[in-house]
């Protein structure tokens, strides 16, 4: 009997370990597989409504792991953000977006391409200063890129992160706030944030069609961005009727797997040569 009361806390154990294992695996192969090519980024289409063209596409990254498999950014993500690693990642999407991009722009595509941030990449002197070098060296980066934060990283240390978005509105990028809904922001600091976009989190945006009050939520969101000269994204757009929805309470761009999921760079091109329903 004494053993039978024992078993569940060993198999508790055991699954801790396992987990442990997998992160100190994930930290360790991080570097190589940005190397090696394991890790990659995919694009995903942002629809003008208003121009029903896209001109801006996201960046998100991916790892097909050799032996563990797809392993979702969520979660390496936050385990290089925990182990000090994050900015050798975000150095690395940033440099490969914006060689995509000007592949992209040599062939005539031009494609503003938004990267991911993390709430380290601003509080992190190297990380800003490289951008400025990048720009010095490369001027057009300005135009090519765009960066998203999210609400609940603006909200972390607001003075700081106003003050970094400040930085970065000043090298000429374009800012988006992720997100938006989900990080409690609140309205004195909306108000002061340098940014061009809000992006509705696709929590409120999945219903709105057939919600009423996800419907009033985004509405509101909208006419608030609208106020303060902001375009507004919503995200997580997988119906034609959430985009006709969405075209009637006056959002500016949509995003979602109705258009597309994202896709690796070759594969966007052919979508682009297509029309956009
Ligand atoms: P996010 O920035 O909010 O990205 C939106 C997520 O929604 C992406 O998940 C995207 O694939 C997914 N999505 C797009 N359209 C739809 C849709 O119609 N329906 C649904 N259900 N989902 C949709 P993903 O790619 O798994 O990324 C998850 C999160 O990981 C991102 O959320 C972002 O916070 C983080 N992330 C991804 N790439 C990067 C990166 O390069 N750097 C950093 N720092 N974070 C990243
Ligand atoms: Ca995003
Ligand atoms: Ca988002
Ligand atoms: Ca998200």
């Amino acid at each position: 009997l004494a053993k039978h009361d024992n078993l569940p806390l060993f198999i508790y154990h055991q699954g801790l370990d396992e987990s442990h294992r997998r992160e100190l695996q994930l930290i360790q192969d991080l570097r190589p597989a940005l190397e090696n090519g394991d890790i990659f980024l995919v694009y995903q289409p942002k629809v003008s409504l208003a121009a029903g063209n896209c001109q801006h596409a996201e960046a998100l990254i991916r790892w097909q792991h050799a032996e563990l498999g797809f392993v979702p950014p969520d979660e390496f993500i936050r385990l290089a953000e925990h182990s000090g690693n994050i900015s050798m990642v975000s150095r690395w999407v940033v440099r490969t977006a914006l060689a995509q991009a000007g592949v992209w722009w040599q062939r005539g595509i031009r494609m503003r391409v938004a990267v991911n941030l993390s709430i380290h990449d601003l509080s992190e002197p190297t990380f800003m200063r490289e951008l400025a070098d990048t720009l010095r060296e490369h001027p057009e980066a300005a135009q090519y890129l765009s960066f998203e934060v999210t609400e609940s990283m603006v909200m972390s240390d607001a003075e700081q992160v106003i003050k970094a978005l400040q930085q970065l509105r000043d090298m000429g990028f374009s800012l988006a706030i992720d997100d938006f809904g989900t990080g409690h922001s609140s309205l004195a600091y909306l108000k002061r944030l340098p940014v061009d976009e809000l992006k509705i989190d696709k929590a409120f945006v999945q219903n709105v069609n057939n919600d009423a009050k996800d419907a009033m939520i985004v509405s509101a969101a909208i006419q608030l961005g609208h106020a303060m000269n902001m375009k507004i994204t919503a995200e997580g757009v997988e119906t034609a009727e959430g985009v006709t929805a969405l075209k009637q309470l006056g959002c500016d761009v949509v995003q979602g797997y109705y258009f597309s999921r994202p896709i690796r760079a070759a594969d966007f091109e052919q979508w682009l040569e297509k029309p956009i329903q």
